[in-house]
């Protein structure tokens, strides 16, 4: 097994797959430093710039001095403190739900609600380019799995109308990840109604950024949906929220089957309260500085009016996440490097985070953000895509 890893490993660097972690000094922000040079960073979920906000800050030391560092205990035992009840009241409140749940992290989330709800007898229908903890939870869930094409309701129809017994549970990211588009959310629900489905929402991308006061992709004109209970909504909040930790927001029947059943839940220290005493200042930035959505919006606007002309296509989006389509895993990292070199920092994606011929540079953009920061990277790409050696 041992001599089989090194041989993997140096497949994986042949092929332009093997993957390096950089290290940041610092807080999260526009600008980084990694190996004592600043860049210019279009890496991180941090939308709304409040990852380092001083308010924020200035309540995380205020947490810790009144719960201290740990939670000490799972949330079953002794680890639910008021800090945590309180925020889950505001975040059901704020979503419109009548009862959420913290969870650590998204990734737990998923797996949570997930293995909770599906099991042996059960389907789970999955839009393909979901994310990789909706389809980790589905497998370990031992339902059947079925993936449909990217947010294609008619496969998605034929699919359900064709399963037998058993219950039904479609999963989908609201706005795709590695894509930046958003789910067919009024569609689907309506699907779930008609077959008798729960449908998750992984609203990790859209909750603060999308809809009205940031409350979310189902508040977004795309989805403008009333509710259902058979929605369960699931944002996470180390990305827009800027702090860490996710939730799931439902009918009072799936939030107290959670809490009773998943595993990610009760098998699991409580996160720190200090950080959901953060979280309710976060909430408080986010329900009232649409200020903040706006400007971000402009600087998409603007992003995609200046690469309009490049010979690389972004993906049709409306969020904050900007993909530059390059085609070939080691051209895409070659245009990163190039930008890197230049001083800017974009994520080269490559499979099997995304299908195979599909890498791209993935551009997330963040109120924090000027507008001379996009002109500057935007002069920089059409630079290199001018330039011979990018297909060296
Ligand atoms: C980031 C992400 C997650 C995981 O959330 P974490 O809180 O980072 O674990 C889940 N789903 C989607 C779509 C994500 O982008």
């Amino acid at each position: 097994m041992f001599s089989d890893l090194t041989e993997r490993l140096h497949i994986r660097e042949q092929q332009g797959l093997k993957r390096h972690r950089a290290v940041t000094e610092g807080p999260q922000s526009t600008h980084v430093v990694i190996d004592d040079r600043v860049y210019l960073s279009f890496c991180s979920n941090d939308y709304l710039g409040l990852a380092n906000h001083p308010e924020l800050i200035q309540a995380a030391c205020q947490g810790a001095q009144h719960y201290g560092v740990g939670a000490g205990a799972s949330h079953l035992i002794n680890g639910h403190s008021v800090a945590h009840h309180t925020l889950e009241r505001a975040l059901a409140k704020f979503t419109g739900f009548p009862a959420a749940l913290l969870f650590s992290t998204g990734y737990m989330a998923n797996m949570g609600v997930i293995t909770a709800l599906a099991g042996r007898n059960d389907v789970i229908f999955a839009d393909k380019l979901n994310h990789a903890s909706l389809n980790e939870a589905a497998l370990l869930s031992r339902a059947k799995l079925i993936r449909y094409p990217h947010c294609d309701t008619v496969a998605l129809e034929r699919r359900l109308a064709a399963s037998g017994s058993g219950g039904k549970l479609v999963i989908t990211d609201a706005v795709f990840s590695m894509d930046g588009d958003i789910a067919p959310i009024r569609p689907l629900i309506r699907l779930c109604e008609q077959y008798d489905a729960m449908l998750l929402l992984d609203d990790a991308h859209g909750f603060g950024v999308l809809g009205g006061k940031g409350r979310g992709t189902l508040f977004s004109p795309a989805a403008e949906t009333r509710h259902s209970p058979r929605v369960i909504y699931m944002a996470t909040l180390g990305k827009a929220a800027g702090v860490f930790g996710a939730f799931v927001a439902a009918a009072d029947e799936v939030i107290e089957t959670l809490i009773q059943t998943a595993k990610s839940y009760i098998y699991t220290t409580a996160s720190p309260p200090l950080l959901a005493h953060t979280l309710l200042k976060s909430l408080e930035r986010i329900e009232n500085d649409s200020w903040r959505r706006d400007k971000l919006y402009q600087l998409i606007e603007l992003l995609k009016a200046k690469l309009q002309p490049l010979k690389w296509r972004l993906m049709p989006s409306d969020t904050p996440i900007q993909p530059l389509v390059i085609g070939e895993a080691r051209e895409a990292v070659h245009v990163s490097n190039a930008l890197k070199e230049k001083g800017i920092l974009v994520p080269a994606i490559r499979q099997p985070t995304v299908p195979r011929g599909t890498a791209r540079l993935r551009i997330s953009l963040s109120v924090a953000h000027e507008e001379a920061d996009i002109l500057r990277l935007a002069d920089e790409l059409h630079e290199i895509a001018a330039g011979d050696d990018v297909y060296g």
